[in-house]
């Protein structure tokens, strides 16, 4: 199938450093495959997202030369086909409405001795998988079980990252049966994006490390609704001066694009590629090669010299 990438940033604030890395590793990998490149605003949580973010964003990408092949979706205009993959699933019984307050939520974990959160999260313990018991529905869960007929056996996913090597996560015990829609109505990040890179067509997805954790719950979703499998490469993670990972929650500062070379040239550090061009067209032709030569001919995992353990 003709590869296709995406770039998806979710609208909270501007690009900062590290999701430049990521947008650039993404563009890299598509133009080396002689892709397509799309992306997609992840504007799906309204709650977190700044007004004006995603224009920003769009101008960000723009000054360092990383336009898109087709105008970009927003994901806030995308409700129809979530609530049609929900729909299936609720139909074929892998989904369930769940009543749990926050409150019972953690009581639940604290009885079972389970550490209280993972990235905020608690593993739900199925409280209301075999029915809600009087309690109106708040939430929707999908069942992380090997099959129907059996919900309480273990669901192990596999999977291979390009740059990270072969992965696995037993996804019942690590996270749980997990929220497709939340309590307050927004669908949940990983039923949007596993929905949209198949609607997008997307064959290769290339992100930040820190999206890692996430595959083994979209590829469980993928086989339910009967989705493609992309190929997933999970770039380094750019890290402040104090050690901690750069995001927007701790406050990463806008990357400055308006020397968009020496904002490629930082960015490509991170990838190890380095070119030095004095033109954005140039910076990125070279890169490209670059890339190409290492990811695209050594194909799936036999990438280079980026620490894997970064
Ligand atoms: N919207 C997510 C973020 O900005 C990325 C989603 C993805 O690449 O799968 O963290």
């Amino acid at each position: 199938m003709a590869y296709t990438g995406r770039f998806a940033p979710s609208p909270t604030g501007p690009l900062h450093a590290g999701s430049l890395v990521a947008a650039l590793a993404s563009w890299l990998d598509a133009r080396a495959h002689g892709g397509r490149w799309l992306v997609r605003i992840e504007d799906v949580d309204t709650l977190r997202t700044m007004p004006g973010a995603a224009r920003i964003i769009l101008r960000q990408l723009a000054d360092c030369g990383l336009l898109p092949d087709a105008p970009p979706i927003w994901q806030s205009t995308r409700d129809a086909p979530y609530a049609a993959a929900l729909e299936r699933l609720l139909a074929q019984g892998w989904a369930y409405p769940c009543g749990c307050t926050r409150r019972e939520l953690l009581a639940a974990a604290d009885a079972t001795g389970q550490p209280a959160a993972r990235h905020g999260e608690l593993v739900y313990t199925g409280t209301c998988r075999h029915g809600l018991r009087g309690k109106p529905a708040r939430a929707a869960r999908v069942l992380a079980a090997a099959s129907i007929d059996a919900p309480d056996v273990p669901l192990v996913v596999d999977w291979i990252d390009r740059r990270l090597g072969p992965q696995r996560q037993d996804v019942s015990r690590e996270v749980g049966d997990f929220v497709l829609r939340r309590a307050d109505g927004l669908w949940a990040y990983q039923l949007a994006v596993v929905v949209d890179d198949a609607r997008q067509g997307v064959t290769d997805v290339v992100r930040g490390a820190d999206l890692a954790d996430n595959t083994a719950r979209q590829i469980h979703l993928q086989r339910l609704l009967g989705l493609p499998q992309p190929r997933y490469l999970h770039t380094p993670l750019v890290h402040g001066a104090d050690g901690d990972k750069l995001s927007k929650q701790n406050r990463a500062g806008p990357v400055d694009t308006s020397r968009p070379v020496d904002a490629l040239k930082a960015a490509g550090a991170m990838l190890a590629v380095e070119a030095d061009e004095g033109s954005v067209a140039g910076w990125l032709a070279r890169a490209t090669a670059q890339w190409s030569a290492r990811w695209a001919e050594a194909g799936p995992q036999h990438g280079p010299s980026i620490d894997p353990r970064a």
